[in-house]
C-alpha cells in the first residue's frame, strides 16, 4: 500500500513538473470575448436555401468548426423559442414558455447576468422586440412568455451595456405607468429611438451604456424599413470592445427567419437568412482582426419543417413545409476563434451554455 502511494506521488510529481510555461502552447487559448449569434428558426434547410439562392458563398461557410445540438425542451421534443433560448442563456432544459426559469419555475442566472457581475461588458441586438422570448431569456425570469411589460422592467436589474431591438412601447407605454426609459436615463443610459436618431450616425461613447429601440416589432428585412442588423452588429462589437476592458458577451438574434417559417414563406426565410448572414460576416471580420473573440452561430430550433424538393434550381427553389410551427431537428452550431474546438460533435442545447461559461472561465457562483 505504501509502495503504491509512493508510485502515485512520483507520477503526480512528474506530471506537475511537466507543467512548465513551454507546454502552455498545447493548451487551447481562451477567448476574451464571445459573440453568440442565434438565427431563430434556422435549420439546415434554411441555411441551404440561403446558400443556393445567392452566388457568393455564405459567410457561414467560413467557420472551421461545426457541431449539432439537440434542441428539445424539458417537456416536449419540439421546443419553443423561450425554452430554446433559456437552454443557451441559463444552461437548463425547461418547459416551453419558460423565460429564464427552470422546469420548477425557479429563476436561473443567465450567462449574460453572470458575465455582467464579473465586470464583462454585455449587449444584445435583435430584429424582434428586445423583450421577445429569445433576448428576454438572457435577462428576464418569467414563468410564462409574452410578458413583455414585465420583461421590460427586468432590464433595470442588470447593467447591460447595449441593447438594440423593437419594443419601445413595452418600456414607455405601460399599464403600471412606469416609464422605464426615464429610469434607464437615470441609470446613465443614452436611450433613443434609433429611427429618429440613427444608431449608425452617432458616435458612441464607450463611457456610456446605450439602449436603442423602435415602437413595436421590427419590419421585415426585405421591406427596406429594416436594414440595420449587419451594420449594427459591426458597430456593437466595436463599441463593446472599447467598453469592455475585461472582455464582452454579445448576443445577436436574427429573429425573423422563424417568422418566415411560421408563415411558410420561402422568400421571407431567404431574405432574413441573407440579412443574418451579412451580420455574421461583419462579426467574423471583427473576430479575425481581434484574435480574442469566439463567435458561435446557431439556432434555437428549425421552423416550418422546411424542405427543398425535386425540380429546384438555384434561381427557383421548389419548397415545401410540413408545419407552421417548429420541428425537433438537430440544429447546426458553427464556431470560430479561440475555444471553438469545444463546439464540434453532438450535444445538448444546454451544453452551449456550459461551453461558453468554460471558455470565459465563468462559474455560476
Ligand atoms: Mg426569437
Ligand atoms: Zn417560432
Amino acid at each position: 500500500m505504501k509502495k503504491l502511494f509512493l508510485i502515485i506521488s512520483i507520477i503526480t510529481l512528474t506530471l506537475n513538473s511537466c507543467e512548465t510555461p513551454s507546454s502552455n502552447q498545447d493548451i487551447p487559448k481562451k477567448p476574451k470575448n464571445i459573440v453568440l449569434m442565434i438565427g431563430d428558426g434556422m435549420g439546415v434547410t434554411q441555411i441551404s436555401a440561403g446558400m443556393y439562392s445567392q452566388e457568393a458563398p455564405l459567410n457561414l461557410e467560413q467557420f472551421p468548426i461545426v457541431g449539432l445540438h439537440k434542441s428539445y425542451a424539458y417537456n416536449d421534443l419540439v421546443t419553443d423559442s423561450a425554452a430554446g433560448a433559456t437552454a443557451f442563456a441559463c444552461g437548463v432544459k425547461t418547459y416551453n414558455g419558460a423565460v429564464g426559469v427552470d422546469k420548477d419555475t425557479m429563476p436561473v442566472s443567465s450567462i449574460l447576468e453572470i458575465a455582467d457581475k464579473r465586470g464583462i461588458a454585455t449587449g444584445m441586438v435583435s430584429t424582434s422586440s428586445i423583450t421577445h422570448a429569445t433576448p428576454a431569456s438572457f435577462i428576464c425570469h418569467q414563468k410564462k412568455r409574452k410578458q413583455h411589460q414585465a420583461n421590460a422592467l427586468e432590464f433595470l436589474n442588470t447593467d447591460i451595456d447595449l441593447f438594440v431591438g423593437g419594443g419601445k412601447a413595452h418600456f414607455e407605454n405601460r399599464d403600471d405607468g412606469i416609464n422605464i426609459s426615464d429610469k434607464l436615463v437615470e441609470k446613465g443610459y443614452h436611450v433613443s429611438s434609433y429611427f429618429k436618431e440613427d444608431i449608425l450616425k452617432i458616435t458612441m461613447n464607450p463611457e456610456k451604456p446605450y439602449a436603442f429601440y423602435t415602437d413595436s416589432e421590427e419590419p421585415v428585412a426585405v421591406s427596406g424599413g429594416r436594414n440595420y442588423l449587419p451594420s449594427v452588429s459591426a458597430k456593437s462589437v466595436d463599441f463593446l470592445d472599447k467598453r469592455g476592458e475585461n472582455g464582452f458577451f454579445l448576443m445577436i438574434e436574427g429573429s425573423q427567419i422563424d417568422w418566415g417559417g411560421h408563415a411558410n414563406q420561402s422568400d421571407y426565410i431567404i431574405t432574413e437568412m441573407h440579412d443574418f448572414d451579412k451580420a455574421i460576416g461583419n462579426v467574423l471580420e471583427f473576430a479575425k482582426k481581434d484574435g480574442e473573440t469566439l463567435v458561435i452561430v446557431t439556432a434555437d430550433h428549425e421552423t416550418g419543417g422546411y424542405a427543398i424538393n425535386k425540380g429546384s434550381t438555384r434561381d427557383s427553389l421548389v419548397t415545401a413545409f410540413t408545419t407552421d410551427y417548429h420541428t425537433a431537428d438537430l440544429i447546426p452550431v458553427f464556431a470560430y476563434g479561440p475555444g471553438s474546438e469545444a463546439f464540434s460533435g453532438i450535444y445538448e442545447n444546454t451544453a452551449i451554455f456550459d461551453k461558453m461559461m468554460n471558455a470565459l472561465g465563468l462559474k455560476r457562483n
